[in-house]
């Protein structure tokens, strides 16, 4: 966490960083344009897939029977390198920002930014958050959480909604959240729903170029997809028969968008309490419900998109030049190490483990493009 004095040194850098990144950003675009631009980065996610595993023990990817004999993050890392090499033909189905024409002009405030939390994160993940990336972004983000706090609600007004939800990690108190969050967004009128967890760095600014590519009323669903292949589940009909179904989903430890029009689509199985029925349809987690409404009834693909980063893949494979291009971070550990960007800062590591870019000085930014 920072000092407060330290504090506004790192802001003040602030203006001068953003204004580097804003010219970086138009030099890589000039760059991608030039050199054409479509990789398929077909990053993988086990967060979904494994606490779906660990809730439900019900799900049947052949991948994770595979990889059956080893445990969590070296299944996760030898499954990623596999997958990489899978991922090395270009897809053009990646949505990356580019420089052609917007499709409509968007401006921040249509987006709708949620992001779920809970009260024991408050402090040590949400503080964060709201000295970086939020401070600028109030009028479109929304906290969700399980509990009162005043401090909060003085920060952020209405935009922080207590979901009265239960603040386990479980599977149905995780979709309670995203079926508020959704509910909630369909009452704002805004463009665009975007989802983000409370480790998660958002580059807003460059997230509102990449969903200006697209209208809001057509059916859009932006992520990045949790596994190399889609998930394979088992859909409840009632009557004990069931069904096997696959989709694709993106893992809600990247964040995701949902386009209002498709939003709208979705209403008969998300909102009020038809979220937690169709989750409990699948019995999987409230990321892989929204993947199995959007997919699997309604038939809408995933568009993805590699510039989404949740901290269960290879963080240091984001390269220094790139991070200011990428649309969201995160950060945390695994197996005692750190999984973190590759970033200087002003702070060191030990001080700010996060290494969201906010912390980093304006030179780091210059010296990495
Ligand atoms: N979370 C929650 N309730 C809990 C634990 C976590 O709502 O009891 C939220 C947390 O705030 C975060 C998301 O769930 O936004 C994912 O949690 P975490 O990063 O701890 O787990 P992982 O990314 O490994 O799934
Ligand atoms: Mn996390």
């Amino acid at each position: 966490m920072l000092k407060s004095s330290s504090r506004k040194t790192v802001f003040s850098a602030t203006g001068a960083a953003v204004t580097c990144v804003a010219l970086l950003l138009v030099l890589a675009q000039q760059r991608r344009s030039a050199h054409g631009d479509a990789h398929g980065d077909a990053e993988v996610g086990m967060r979904s897939l494994q606490s779906a595993a660990e809730m439900d023990g019900e799900v049947q990817s052949d991948q994770a029977a595979h990889d059956g004999g080893k445990k969590g993050f070296s299944a996760y890392f030898s499954k990623l390198t596999r997958s990489r090499r899978e991922a090395e033909k270009p897809t053009l189905a990646d949505a990356g920002v580019t420089s052609s024409a917007p499709a409509e002009e968007l401006r921040p405030d249509d987006l709708f930014i949620a992001v779920k939390t809970t009260k024991k994160f408050h402090q040590p993940r949400l503080d964060l958050l709201l000295e970086t990336w939020i401070s600028r972004n109030v009028q479109q983000t929304y906290i969700f959480t399980d509990g009162e706090d005043e401090e909060l609600k003085k920060k952020m007004g209405n935009h922080v909604i207590n979901t009265n939800c239960s603040a386990a990690h479980s599977r149905q108190a995780l979709s309670c959240k995203m079926a508020v969050e959704y509910d909630k967004f369909i009452e704002s009128g805004k463009k665009w729903f975007c989802h983000v967890d409370d480790d998660n760095y958002v580059n807003v600014r460059t997230l509102v170029t990449l969903l200006s590519q697209y209208p809001h009323t057509q059916d859009l669903y932006i992520g990045k997809p949790s596994l190399d292949r889609p998930i394979e589940a088992t859909e409840r009909l009632g009557d004990n028969k069931m069904r096997p179904v696959n989709f694709w989903f993106a893992t809600g430890g990247a964040g995701f968008c949902i386009s209002r029009g498709l939003a709208l689509k979705m209403s008969p199985w998300a909102s009020g309490g038809h979220f937690m029925n169709t989750a409990e349809k699948i019995r999987l987690p409230d990321d892989c419900t929204i993947g199995y409404i959007i997919e699997s009834v309604l038939g809408v693909p995933l568009t993805r998109s590699s510039l989404f980063h949740s901290h269960l893949e290879n963080l240091q494979q984001v390269s220094r030049s790139e991070v200011h291009r990428q649309i969201t971070l995160s950060y945390g550990m695994f197996e005692n190490k750190r999984n973190i960007i590759n970033m200087k800062g002003v702070f060191p590591v030990e001080e700010d483990p996060s290494r969201l870019p906010i912390k980093a000085t304006s030179s780091s930014l210059v010296s990495s493009s």
